[in-house]
């Protein structure tokens, strides 16, 4: 899975765009209908190993300007590095607990429903992380499915197993294949 070379850069489908969010301060919507199954959004950057990533973490730290360093859990001991965020409007995709769009391979975001112009365009942070630490309060507004605070646990629950099916990074699909041995 670490074979496959991410794209260099991010790639966000015109139809979306940065505006404000009631979820988080900004987020992506549709500007026009996005049918189901259309590629969204495409990650890029550079790939890194577990001690690269501890290595930029350190060094932001150390930075007066803090910068926040944005990744995605590839493998089990890779990751993507995305580009700053001023280069990519696609960093500003909000966490969904009922979301518009889902995974589909370790760097594409595909649309999981049709998408009516004007929607927020939202992904389920439970099916990129596993970092235990990882807490976030949630406010999506999803009436049913919300689950108030987003974990990097989440992707433990055997009912987003169902719901998603295949669609988590690879990396996930693979511990949540082991976690259900
Ligand atoms: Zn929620």
């Amino acid at each position: 899975m670490a074979s496959i070379p991410p794209p260099p850069g991010a790639w966000l489908h015109p139809d979306a765009e940065v505006r404000r969010s009631a979820i988080a301060g900004s987020g992506l919507f549709a500007r026009a209908p996005i049918p189901a199954g259309t590629v969204v959004a495409r990650f890029g950057g550079r790939l890194v190993t577990d001690a690269e990533l501890r290595e930029l973490f350190a060094e932001a730290a150390d930075r007066p300007d803090r910068p926040y360093i944005d990744t995605i859990a590839v493998t089990e001991s890779t990751h993507l590095v995305l580009p700053p965020r001023g280069e990519r409007s696609i960093g500003y995709g909000n966490h969904g607990c009922d979301p518009t769009l889902w995974w589909d391979g370790p760097y594409t975001l595909v649309a999981r429903r049709a998408i009516p112009e004007g929607d927020e365009l939202t992904s389920d942070y439970a099916t990129s992380t596993w970092d235990s630490g990882f807490v976030m309060p949630c406010s999506c507004g999803a009436p049913i499915e919300c689950r108030g605070t987003v974990t990097g646990d989440d992707w433990r629950r055997p009912e987003l197993w169902a719901r998603y099916g295949d669609h988590w990074t690879p990396a996930l699909l693979a511990r949540i294949a082991a976690a259900r041995r």
